[in-house]
Parts: C-alpha cells; structure tokens; sequence
C-alpha cells in the first residue's frame, strides 16, 4: 500500500447527524427513525433530482418533496415551510462537520508511515469543497491529491476519475487503497481501476452486483487502522 484515498460522504462523517440536528429542531422523532427517514429522503431525492434538471421541479420543491414524503412513510408529517427551515438547518449544518474520531489516527499513521493520502468525493464542487473544508481536510491531505467530481467533470464509479488520481500521484494502480462507504460508487470504482477497495459497510448494505467483491469490507470505523497495520505487514 503506497496510498490510502478516502471518500468523504458518510465516510469522514456521519452523514445523519446534520440531518438528525435539522430535524430534531422542528419535529420530535424517535431515535431509531432517524437512520430510516433519513435513507428514505435521500432515495425521494434522487427521484426528484431528474425533475429539477429538466427544469419539471424547482429545487425548493423537491426540497419539501423529499421530506415530507420520507416522514410520510413513517406516518409523520410537516408542512412546506417547516420542511424549507429543515432544509436551511441542515444545510447550515453541513458546514458544521466533524471528521469522524477514528480518522484523527488513521490520518497521523498514514503519515508517519509515509502512505500519500488523497480524496475522491461526488458532488457539486464548492459545496463538496465547504465539507472538506468543514473537516479541516487540508490539514493532512494536500490539495492537488484531492479531487471532487463536479470540479474535474468526472465522477465514481467511472474509472476516469480514478486513472486521473493515479495518474497525479504516479503510482500504479494495485499500490493505491481506497476507502468508501458506497458499494456502487466505491467497491465497483475500484474494481472498475484496478485499485484495492475497504468498503465500510457501517449501514449494513447489501452489495448491489454479485460479481464484484470488495477487497476488504469493515463493519465500523474502528476497524480500519488495524487493517491498515496487518495490510503494512
Ligand atoms: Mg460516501
């Protein structure tokens, strides 16, 4: 292992607490819904999101759309203001991450052990870059080794993104490990480059393809630098 890339999303951080903070403002919700609303709004998001490109549905209606129907499975409900509120908590909150504690290790072995680190996130790139920004990602990584999708116009799972990374760091394919909670976007991409996956499955998914392995799958975050220790050896 010459380099270890991570994925930020739900990887560095915990994708639900913004989401469970916005929320928690405004409705009381059962500790044990929250990770189900929240999987159910991202799921009518993507719906919505085909709407609001071809210009069907403004953003501020899938915004309401994605919540209120998400809580609608759960028999809960809000009106159309109240879920324009949540959405402007939770995104006031997305600039408020915190990198997950067992990072904070994994970061300063990587150092010490003189593995290169870098990033491959999907998403528009200033919105993206207020995250990373967020989890003081520069501290540790090097800019150039951190690429964002809607920056360099090519996203996961295709392995442009990940040849370009490469490419960047002049190391060759089977050297480089990457890190990601994303059976599609991360275990497939890597597949997809020749590049060695640890999926953390801590959502407990199921693969989406039968035919593709991850090289590694963790179940929680605290496994991950013990793995890299027995992968070093
Ligand atoms: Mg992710």
């Amino acid at each position: 292992m010459k380099a270890l890339i991570f994925d930020v999303d739900d990887t560095l951080y915990d994708q639900i607490q913004p989401f469970k903070r916005a929320l928690e403002n405004h409705l009381k919700v059962a500790e044990n819904l929250l990770e189900p609303i929240y999987i159910a709004s991202r799921k009518y998001s993507d719906e919505a999101f085909d709407a609001v490109l071809s210009g069907e549905m403004t953003l501020k209606a899938s915004h309401i759309y994605r919540l209120q129907r998400a809580l609608a499975d759960f028999g809960l409900e809000i009106s159309g203001d109240e879920a324009l509120i949540v959405q402007e908590d939770y995104s006031r909150y997305q600039g408020q991450l915190a990198l997950s504690s067992e990072f904070k290790e994994v970061f300063a072995y990587c150092r010490q052990a003189g593995i290169v680190m870098g990033v491959i996130t999907n998403g528009p790139h200033q919105h993206q870059l207020k995250k990373i920004n967020s989890l003081d990602l520069f501290r540790w990584i090097p800019r150039e080794n951190v690429l964002i999708s809607g920056e360099v116009g090519l996203a996961k799972p295709s392995r442009e993104i990940f040849d370009l990374l490469a490419e960047k760091l002049q190391l060759s394919s089977a050297d480089i490990y990457y890190v990601g909670d994303s059976f599609e976007n991360d275990v497939v991409g890597c597949h997809n480059a020749g590049w060695k996956s640890i999926w953390l499955n801590h959502r407990n998914h199921l693969p989406s393809q039968k035919e593709i392995h991850a090289d590694y799958t963790l179940q929680h975050r605290s496994e991950l630098l013990p793995l890299l220790k027995t992968i070093r050896q």
